[in-house]
């Protein structure tokens, strides 16, 4: 089963990108080496500088970048690369937080091709996969057995196996499931000098009898393994600390543990000694040993259900101080969040609602989780905790009787219960509001990861939080706490600017100061996120002299000329990794914007604040079956990075920061390849955690590439639809025969390159804002009516689907509302600005805002039927003029179903009864699911009487000029045919979207008799 896109959107002979960019760096490395393998390798100047940044504040960029598709393709460039003594990096999400992911390498993304689930066999719990595969993907896959693959880090849904086999990843659920290592039943790599090999269990004997220090490759490998079996074992137990998450330096105490049959920290059996499994030691080595190629996982059942308590304390110590006596009860997970995130959560319009459940003087929480047989065993579970460690709390079930009861005095102020899949998501979502908010900032501030996973035994929390709230003041900084405290793995992301000296002080100080702490506490540096260019440096400190020495001497047994990712986890004295070198941002770096933006960038620190914005988190390479939401759409539709935000994000800051050519962002190739594939859906800006809105950057871009280079008649033609759409409707039926002409398409296409094959928009000769006239206006009078609202006749409700703006008119008469249509105005402007005209869309809001302003001043409300054309003024006008009238006219403006849903205009309306049980799918317009005004529709079409699937869908691809456009089609085709499976997939008689490009493109589905209806006529519909 493999999931890449069925047809690769540049394939179309009018595509004008191929991702990349004409500037090779070595032609003659990339033919050699696509002369030797199979498979595709670049380095041209974009694909270098995309694969320079993980989600970690580091930045190298690599020497070039292949898609290996099999086995030999792994071997045949290693093997020339050692050849040549050329570095390798394999490489999955690029999700790592430690730097490992970057490296002066030739880097092997395995996420392309190599992602196949190639067997799952559920009798024996137990999965093969290549390292590309998605852990979100395998999950999807396995839950058809009731099966997971148990470690589950928080990006699971874009970060691949070969990564958590790298990083020795695992997640809130460690407590129960442990890391990535225990699952790990067997590998087929390939070493250093392109042997492919297997690794698995293996007895000890065996090692022994297949060690020869002067044979080949695999000969010297077992051979040091032999060794330090014999001669460092007792050195290793005594070294590592007492962990059950430890994931710095090399994975060697399990090893050891297995040899002797010992119990692992955490409880883990290791079975009979003398038999060790190989494939484990590569857990953690972050891609420094071999290469992972394929892999053999055991799974776990998906537990029945879970229940949840959040316990409210009164400080962060306190809460702290309760974790050692919680874990008697043998939670699944136990998760914290301090009083900075949780006031910062207060504050935000996407968490603050469910702070609002927290008592008064909570300032820490800890959310604990059971899994259980049932409902009832969940909440006898919770009693239990509450009995033990909040006895004051009205606790919903009963204690089992021998439910732990510790001797700790009790601490939380209160406790909150959840059981169902809703209420548990609300808590889960409460816990997981620290990142995005602390990732939000975009001044030169920034709470960067580098001392972000420190792994401390549990009942060392309380002193580890006292003595690094103490460093912090030392170094003059602040961070928030949160994450994994049952375990003892703690995020703290300390807010430091790189960009000055001082900086860099406070990085090496603090970095060096924790180390310490941790190593007098028995902790780890990394207890699940890795040692990359961040910690490598400190796991000398972390194990001593000695064992740094048998890391040197295990990675140069595996990789003799240190070419796999050197740097990371060990390094040699000649070559020292140092956390300061190769920062994104360090006091040398220089950003240029080199043009005068053209929209508002205030809030976000200016143009330069948003274009440093993206972290590189890879949380737009998530699936639509798997992560869901709005972005990214290209990305979904092409697995390439530089559709991606992140790609299009790093791209944009490297033109800007001399990584590229400069003016490079405003070149042909740039616009083509880069900016001129996002579709502006705007999905970035609300599913981000950064919020980084892309839509907007390429806005602006495209508008700075005008101002140089001129734009082409087809843009022009875009921007000027509303006059188009004037004529069209005069000249209507012409107009529309026009089209159906043999050949005149065709010859569109050749001429101004607009797609033959898409149907263009039917022209109605009696426009809406006509029929409006001739029915003598509204039928309520303002003096019957309790409110007024002015429906703005956008061009396409005018143009081409005046039936939606008289739904509308009717619905809200039905209301009671009195409805005017506007004088003079034009279209909003929304083609213009998403075509990068910014001053012909600044001067058509200025016209709006002068003649809808007064009317919201008077009290009208300001109704429009076009989502798109509602956002522009909810929301881009204020990023092209910033004055009071426009802030008035976007708080008057509602979309029509937003209108009749905030005033409840519903209530007042009669609903056909004969209606329930007429099931719809609802696919909501991405520019209303940035603003969070998608829900709206939904809940009216519920209370009408309509059984909705709300789809969690992305763009549809249409985005408005963008399907039309020759070179773009085949990309929309491939972001529509990700919306049109599920539609398939809904029980929904019919479809029903808002937004004319989505009814455009819902309509060319083969199954399609007809364009579906807007929400609004579906209302209209029910009415009595
Ligand atoms: C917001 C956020 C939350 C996170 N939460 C968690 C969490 O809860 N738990 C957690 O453990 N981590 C977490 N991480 C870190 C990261 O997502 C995980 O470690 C993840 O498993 C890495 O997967 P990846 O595919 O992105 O790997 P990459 O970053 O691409 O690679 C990781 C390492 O594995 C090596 N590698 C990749 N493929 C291979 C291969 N085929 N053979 C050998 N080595 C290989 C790489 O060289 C690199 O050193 C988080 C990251 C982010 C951004
Ligand atoms: S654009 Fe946003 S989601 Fe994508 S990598 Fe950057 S910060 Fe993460
Ligand atoms: S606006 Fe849409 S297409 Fe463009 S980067 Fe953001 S999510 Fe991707």
């Amino acid at each position: 089963m493999s999931l890449e896109p069925s047809v690769d959107p540049a394939t179309d002979r009018r595509a004008n990108y191929d991702y990349r960019s004409d500037d090779v760096d070595r032609p003659a490395l990339v033919d050699d080496l696509e002369r030797v393998v199979g498979c595709s390798v670049r380095a041209d100047s974009y694909s270098r500088e995309l694969y320079a940044t993980d989600a970690s504040p580091y930045e190298v960029t690599p020497i070039a970048v292949a898609f290996p598709e099999s086995t030999a393709d792994v071997a045949g460039i290693l093997e020339y690369c050692a050849e040549r003594t050329i570095p390798v990096l394999p490489r999955g999400g690029g999700t790592s937080l430690a730097g490992q992911t970057v490296n002066r390498a030739v880097v092997l993304d395995f996420t392309r091709h190599m992602n196949e689930i190639l067997e799952v066999d559920p009798d024996e719990r137990r999965a093969t996969v290549q390292p590309g595969t998605i852990l979100g993907t395998l999950n999807e896959t396995l839950a058809a057995h009731d099966l997971k693959f148990a470690p589950d880090p928080a990006w699971g849904d874009k970060s691949a196996i070969g990564g958590a086999i790298g990083n020795n990843s695992t997640g809130a659920h460690s407590l129960k499931y442990g890391k990535t290592d225990a699952y790990i039943d067997a590998c087929e790599v390939v070493l250093a000098d392109g042997t492919v090999t297997e690794f698995g269990e293996v007895s000890t004997a065996e090692i022994t009898e297949r060690a020869d220090p002067d044979g080949d490759l695999e000969a010297r490998i077992y051979a040091e393994l032999d060794r330090i079996l014999a001669e460092d074992a007792d050195l290793i137990e005594e070294a590592y600390p007492d962990l059950k998450r430890n994931v710095s330096g090399y994975n060697l105490d399990r090893l050891v543990a297995e040899s002797r049959g010992n119990t692992l920290p955490g409880g883990e059996e290791t079975g009979e000694a003398g038999t060790v499994n190989l494939a484990r030691v590569l857990a953690g080595s972050e891609g420094t040993l071999a290469i992972v190629t394929e892999a053999t996982v055991s799974l776990e059942p998906v537990p029945e259900t879970k229940a949840v308590s959040l316990l409210c304390y009164p400080e962060l110590h306190d809460a702290m101080r309760d974790v050692a006596p919680i874990l008697e009860h043998e939670p699944a997970a136990v998760e914290v969040l301090d009083d900075v995130l949780i006031d910062l959560a207060r504050d935000t319009a996407e968490f603050g609602p469910v702070t609002e459940i927290l008592p008064d003087g909570t300032n820490a929480v800890l959310l604990v989780e059971f899994y259980a047989d049932d409902v009832a065993h969940g909440r006898e579970q919770v009693a239990g905790l509450l009995a033990d460690r909040c006895p004051d709390a009205d606790a919903e079930g009963e204690p089992a009787d021998d439910a732990p009861k510790t001797d700790a005095e009790a601490l939380a102020l209160e406790a909150i219960e959840a059981y169902d899949d809703a209420e548990r998501a609300k808590l889960w979502k409460l816990r997981k509001s620290g990142l995005p908010i602390l990732l939000s900032r975009t001044t030169d501030e920034k709470h960067i990861s580098f001392i972000e996973d420190t792994g401390i035994p549990p009942a060392k929390l309380p002193e580890f939080v006292e003595g690094f709230e103490a460093i912090l003041e030392d170094h003059d900084t602040y961070a928030s706490i949160y994450a994994h405290a049952g375990p003892g793995v703690l995020h703290v992301r300390p807010l430091v600017n790189t960009k000055t000296e001082i900086g860099l002080d406070q990085l090496y100080g603090i970095a060096d100061d924790v180390t310490d702490l941790v190593v007098e506490l028995g902790g780890s540096v990394s207890g699940e996120h890795g040692d990359g260019r961040a910690r490598t440096q400190w796991n000398e400190k972390l194990y001593g002299d000695d064992l740094w020495e048998t890391f040197q001497d295990l990675k140069t047994a595996f990789d003799p000329d240190w070419l796999l990712n050197p740097g990371q986890v060990v390094f040699r004295e000649d070559d020292p990794t140092d956390l300061r070198e190769h920062l994104r941002f360090d006091p040398d770096y220089a950003f240029e914007t080199g043009f005068e933006p053209a929209l508002e960038w205030e809030n976000d620190n200016g143009f330069q604040g948003m274009v440093e914005l993206c972290h590189g988190c890879g949380g737009c390479r998530g699936e639509q079956s798997t992560t869901g939401g709005v972005m990214c759409p290209t990305y979904r539709a092409s697995h390439e990075e530089i559709t991606a935000t992140r790609g299009r994000a790093n791209a944009l800051r490297q033109a800007m920061s001399g990584d590229l050519e400069p003016g490079e962002a405003f070149t042909d190739e740039f616009v083509e390849e880069v900016m001129g594939l996002c579709i502006g859906c705007k999905g970035c800006a609300i599913d981000c955690p950064s919020e980084v809105d892309m839509a907007k950057l390429k806005a602006e871009v495209t508008h700075e590439y005008h101002e140089r280079n001129g734009a082409t008649l087809r843009d022009r033609l875009f921007a000027e639809v509303a006059t188009l759409s004037a004529w069209g409707s005069r000249l209507a039926p012409l107009s529309n025969a026009a089209s159906k002409l043999p050949g005149s398409r065709r010859l569109l296409e050749a001429t101004v390159g607009i797609d033959s094959s898409r149907p263009l928009p039917t022209f109605h000769a009696t426009t809406f804002r006509d029929w409006f006239e001739r029915r003598g206006g509204c039928r309520v009078s303002a003096a019957d009516a309790d409110q007024k609202a002015v429906v703005y006749p956008d061009t396409y409700t005018n143009y081409n689907h005046p039936e939606a703006g008289k739904a509308a008119v009717r619905v809200l008469e039905a209301a009671g509302v009195h409805v005017r249509l506007p004088d003079d105005v034009g279209d909003t402007g929304r083609p213009a600005f998403s075509k990068g005209f910014l001053e012909k869309a600044r001067e058509t809001a200025v016209e709006n805002v002068e003649t809808l302003a007064p009317l919201a001043a008077d009290g009208w409300d300001v109704v429009v039927i076009e989502p798109s054309d509602a956002v522009m003024f909810q929301s881009d006008y204020l990023d092209l003029l910033s004055d009071d009238a426009t802030e008035m006219l976007a708080n008057a403006t509602y979309g029509v179903c937003e209108y009749v849903d905030s005033f409840r205009l519903d209530e007042k309306l009669a609903f056909d009864p004969d209606l329930a049980g007429e099931t719809v799918t609802y696919h909501g317009h991405c520019h209303q699911k940035a603003t969070r005004k998608d829900h709206h529709a939904v809940g009216v079409l519920r209370r009408a009487g309509y059984e909705v699937d709300p789809l969690d869908s992305g763009c549809c691809g249409m985005a408005g000029s963008f399907g039309y456009e020759a070179e773009h089609a085949s990309m929309s085709d491939a972001i529509a045919s990700i919306l049109y499976d599920q539609v398939a997939d809904s029980d929904g008689d019919r479809v029903v979207a808002p937004g004319a490009s989505c009814r455009t493109q819902l309509g060319n589905r083969s199954s399609a008799t007809s364009e579906p209806p807007t929400p609004i006529e579906l209302l209209e519909a029910a009415l009595e």
